[in-house]
This record gives structure tokens, C-alpha cells and sequence, in this order.
């Protein structure tokens, strides 16, 4: 199965992520783990790309759809995965679907995490993480709004929309079910 989970920061798409990778059998591939990965590894990607994520603007698109298409061909993917993070913006999935389409896939479906942007913030802050400080995350929030967003016209025809504030299990059987159960 190939998916791309999209929702603002702080809907709980990472922990939704990990739990769905596992009953799906296919990998969570998060864009922004693989950056904090080489941020911590100082990698030299790691230094180019630490002073967006700390401010929390997109990294540019060259730079994070080569970081994809690399890990798109490593041998766990070939069975599916579930993009978390990525795409953030239109160029970013029209890369993406350039990508499988040369590799004779296409995309199942989106599942959007719908939750309100007060709730998110509040969760953001008790996070702590380092790019977690409300004036990041406001920033992060608007870049989602008006970057990010756009995707779900983008998808219409595959989104599938899962209500995300409440209990992590509850969350996670409604977005099984909306994907229509696991096959
Ligand atoms: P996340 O862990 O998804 O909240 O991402 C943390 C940070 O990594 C974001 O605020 C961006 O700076 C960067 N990032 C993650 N994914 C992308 C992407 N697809 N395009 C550009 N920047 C990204």
C-alpha cells in the first residue's frame, strides 16, 4: 500500500505512523526524521538544513525530493510505504508522482488528520522538541495552511479525511476504517 499522511503539525501523524506502518507491513518514512537523523549525524546535509528546520521553514524542494527518491528506492519500499511529512507542497507531489509513475506505481490513497489549530499548538508546546517554540510552531502552522493544505484539492479524488483529536487507538481504528480495513 502506498500513502501519504498529511495534517498539521502536532496532529499526531508520526505516532498514527508507527502504529499503521506496523498492521500495514510497509515502511513510515518521515522527512522530518530523516532530517533530525543527519542533523544528529552532522552529515553534511545535516548542516545545510538545520537552520530551516529550527526556524520552521520547508527545506528547499531540490534538497528534500532527492533525500525521497533515495529512500523511495531503497528495497523495504518496494512493497509500499507511508510517506509522513512528505509531500508538504504542490511541487513536492508533482516530484512524488513523477516518481512512481516511473516506477509503474501510483498512490492508494491520502489520509488527511483533520484536528483544530489551537488543540495542535497546545500539544506542540508539551512536546518540547527544539523547534518546538509557539513562535516556530505558529509559523509551521501557517506554512501548513497555505502551502501544505493546497494538497487536499491536489488529492481530492484519493483523500480520506479521519478526525484527529481524541484517544491514539480510537484514531487509528477510525483511520483503518476509513482506508476501508487492512487487506
Ligand atoms: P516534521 O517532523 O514533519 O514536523 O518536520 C520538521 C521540519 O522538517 C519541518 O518544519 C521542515 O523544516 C522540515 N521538513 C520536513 N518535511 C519536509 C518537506 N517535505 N519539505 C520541506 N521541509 C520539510
Amino acid at each position: 500500500m502506498r500513502l501519504v499522511l498529511v495534517g498539521p503539525p502536532g496532529a499526531g501523524k508520526g505516532t498514527q505512523a508507527d502504529v499503521l506502518s506496523r498492521k500495514l507491513g510497509v515502511p513510515h518514512i518521515s522527512t522530518g526524521d530523516l532530517f533530525r537523523a543527519h542533523i544528529s549525524q552532522r552529515t553534511e546535509l545535516g548542516v545545510e538544513v538545520q537552520r530551516y528546520i529550527d526556524s520552521g521553514k520547508l527545506v528547499p524542494d531540490e534538497v528534500t525530493n532527492e533525500m525521497v527518491r533515495e529512500r523511495l528506492v531503497e528495497p523495504d519500499a518496494a512493497k509500499g510505504f507511508l510517506l509522513d511529512g512528505f509531500p508538504r507542497n504542490i511541487p513536492q507531489a508533482e516530484v512524488l508522482g513523477k516518481f512512481l509513475g516511473e516506477a509503474g506505481h501510483t498512490l492508494e490513497a491520502v489520509l488527511e488528520f483533520r484536528v483544530d489549530e489551537e488543540v495542535v499548538v497546545r500539544r506542540l508546546l508539551a512536546r518540547g522538541r527544539s523547534d518546538d517554540t509557539e513562535d516556530v510552531i505558529r509559523h509551521r502552522q501557517e506554512i501548513y495552511r497555505s502551502e501544505t493544505a493546497p494538497l487536499l484539492e491536489y488529492y481530492h479524488d484519493i483523500v480520506v479525511t479521519v478526525e484527529a483529536e481524541g484517544d491514539v487507538d480510537e484514531i487509528t481504528a477510525r483511520a483503518i476504517e476509513a482506508l476501508g480495513g487492512l487487506d
